[in-house]
């Protein structure tokens, strides 16, 4: 019982310092994108994609660090009443331009009174991390069909996609730390996904089928708006 008193303290502290880290490490990459950006104005078109591909590498890097500082503090601050169909509609506002980069499309098919209890901008990180797989799974013709109901007590979100789809081992391990197969994957994603919906009380499921597709179910519980 002391042993795991112990072990609770050091994990809380190595997560306190893994927060803070990740903090202070984000605000200077911000700040060097902003005037990246600026330099980037006087410059010819290559040394402009030189620029861009420098603040795309920032960006990576500040994502990773956005991942973990969710997963060392997963608890939620400011919870409350989340619309689904607002929700989903910011997001969906966020990732069609990179959908369509990818030649693909998103539908969205939400009424407008389901709510739960939670964190905007955490409910936003979990949902951009599984539709933004789902982009990168694409190939041509891609469809994305995001579409939610209350089903009793709760709210489920169904988020559909006809990429390239997972065998039966790789989805098994959905959610494990660096599991990916992407070149520039981190494997970080669904595992902050998997935790942000936990604490939100709610349950992450997926089905897959090599070269159909994948789905992502989403069950919250449901509160009155
Ligand atoms: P990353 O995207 O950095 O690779 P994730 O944790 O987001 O890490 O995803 C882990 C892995 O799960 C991906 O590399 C991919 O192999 C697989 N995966 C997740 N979502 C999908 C999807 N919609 N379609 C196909 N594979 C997926
Ligand atoms: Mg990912």
């Amino acid at each position: 019982y002391n042993n795991e008193l112990q072990r609770a303290e050091k994990m809380e502290i190595i997560s306190d310092l893994a927060a803070s880290v990740a903090h202070e490490v984000r605000n200077p990459l911000q700040v060097t994108r902003g005037f990246l950006q600026l330099a980037a104005e006087k410059l010819d078109q290559k040394e402009k994609g030189y620029m861009n591909m420098a603040i795309e590498e920032l960006d990576r890097a500040s994502n990773i660090i956005t991942d973990f500082l969710t997963f060392a503090k997963p608890q939620l601050e400011h919870i409350t009443s989340l619309n689904i169909c607002q929700e989903l509609k910011q997001i969906e506002g966020i990732l069609v331009p990179l959908a369509n980069l990818q030649g693909g499309e998103i539908t969205l098919e939400v009424p407008e009174d389901l709510y739960i209890e939670g964190n905007s901008s955490k409910f936003k990180q979990a949902f951009i991390n599984i539709i933004k797989n789902s982009i990168e799974a694409l190939d041509g013709q891609g469809q994305i069909q995001i579409w939610a109901y209350k089903q009793k007590t709760e709210v489920w979100i169904h988020i559909r996609d006809n990429g390239e789809g997972m065998e039966t081992k790789e989805l098994s391990k959905l959610g494990e730390p660096y599991f990916s197969t992407k070149t520039k994957g981190t494997g970080l994603g669904l595992m902050v996904t998997f935790r942000i919906i936990e604490v939100m009380h709610g349950r992450l499921e997926f089905k897959s089928e090599k070269g159909v597709g994948t789905e992502a179910i989403v069950r919250f519980p449901s509160i009155p708006g």
